[in-house]
């Protein structure tokens, strides 16, 4: 696997990529977050999930997600082409296998935007190299002032959303870190310090092998 080396200093020590898994109820902000995060940091790459959801206006096809039909879901689902999948608010999910391990044997951190039955499913194959994220709105009345802001989905769609951020809200102790998005900047910046402190885990670095042998092995002066 190719190593990754942080930008921020001129000692370059390898490291394994990390796989971040964000989650949270419909309209807690997550989206915002990955998106400031993606565009914020060259490392990151998002896997671009599979879908039978019908497409958003706002939406494009390969970038949000791959918009298929339930008939091409279920062959990839069959054919092993997917490391994990769920069915959210009554549409399927997946991750497809290969972009993701493609990605991260060039050596790229993956942001995986996923409900918590394809967390728990990344855990169980992957769980050193996966840090995850739960996002809670800071009311279930803000929760739902945002889901209406969106206007994107239907009534109908809210109440089915809204009704299910209580089943996975419930979810929060599957994950490493909880933030509560009570401001953006805030939650972001909470964000930020998780994955900056993530990145300089020993176990995550290889590199420091090296890099320890040699600082031992140098004269002093
Ligand atoms: P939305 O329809 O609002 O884009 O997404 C609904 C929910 O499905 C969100 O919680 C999102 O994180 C989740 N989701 C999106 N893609 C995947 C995926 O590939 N796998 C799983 N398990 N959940 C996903």
């Amino acid at each position: 696997m190719t190593s990754i080396f942080d930008t921020e200093s001129p000692i370059k020590i390898a490291r394994r990529g990390l796989m971040l898994v964000l989650s949270s109820p419909s309209g807690a902000g997550k989206s915002t977050i990955a998106r400031t995060l993606l565009d914020s940091d060259p490392l990151f790459m998002l896997s671009v999930s599979v879908t039978t959801r019908k497409r958003r206006a706002s939406e494009i096809d390969g970038v949000h997600y791959h918009f298929i039909e339930r008939e091409a879901f279920h062959q990839m689902r069959e054919g092993g082409a997917l490391l994990e999948w769920a069915e959210v608010h009554g549409n399927l999910y997946g991750t497809p296998r290969v972009a993701a391990e493609k990605a991260m044997q060039d050596g790229r951190d993956m942001l995986f935007d996923i409900d918590y039955q394809g967390a728990l499913q990344l855990q169980r194959q992957a769980k050193a190299d996966i840090v995850s994220i739960f996002i809670l709105p800071p009311s279930m009345a803000e929760l739902k002032t945002r889901l209406l802001r969106r206007a994107e989905d239907s009534g109908e769609t809210i109440a089915v959303r809204l009704k299910n951020a209580r089943v996975e809200i419930a979810r929060w102790r599957d994950y490493d870190y909880v933030v509560i998005n009570d401001d953006l900047d805030r939650a972001f910046s909470a964000v930020r310090s998780i994955i900056n402190a993530e990145r300089l885990r020993r176990d995550r670095r290889p590199g420091l092998y090296d890099f320890t042998a040699q600082l031992l092995s140098e004269e002093i002066a």
